[in-house]
């Protein structure tokens, strides 16, 4: 998948990802092809060692795009077999000085507006629901059952 223009290609990451490779694990031949994933939001990267590929996810670095180094350094130390993130991963992150935790990402955008059709308060949210206004009754009442108002989604207001 190609690279938005604003971060950096995955032939560019290939080739930091192979010099931290050779400076941290001399010797260890380590080659994993790196790719943008558009889908990933959980994780800032993902090693798949037995595939040889370290997936990034695009959508963190476009809200952190100076973390790809710290990503790729992390990443590297799975990429050098050491899974999972005990002592052995923590003490490799303190060597090759990258986080051991990713950054949370910012809240997803919501993507459903809710109106309850008595008071019209509006309630957001980010799967579809079947609520009824909590300010009308404070038990599920059909009177107050929640009408759906926009799919932001739909109306090109959320990133997929
Ligand atoms: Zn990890
Ligand atoms: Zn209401």
């Amino acid at each position: 998948m190609a690279a938005p223009p604003t971060l950096p290609g995955e032939d560019e990451l290939a080739g930091l990802l192979q010099a931290l490779a050779v400076r941290y694990y001399p010797g260890a031949a380590i080659r994993f092809r790196v790719e943008w994933s558009r889908r990933m939001s959980r994780s800032a990267g993902l090693c798949y060692y037995r595939r040889k590929v370290i997936r990034l996810s695009w959508r963190y670095h476009a809200v952190f795009p100076a973390e790809i180094e710290n990503t790729l350094r992390h990443e590297l130390i799975h990429a050098a077999g050491i899974l999972g993130h005990g002592p052995r991963f923590v003490a490799e992150a303190r060597r090759l000085g990258c986080d051991v935790h990713a950054h949370p990402l910012p809240g997803r955008p919501w993507r459903y507006v809710y109106a309850c059709p008595a008071c019209d308060q509006q309630v957001r949210t980010r799967r579809r629901v079947d609520y009824s206004c909590g300010k009308c009754s404070r038990r599920w009442d059909a009177r107050y059952r929640l009408v759906l108002k926009a799919d932001l989604r739909s109306a090109g207001g959320e990133l997929p």
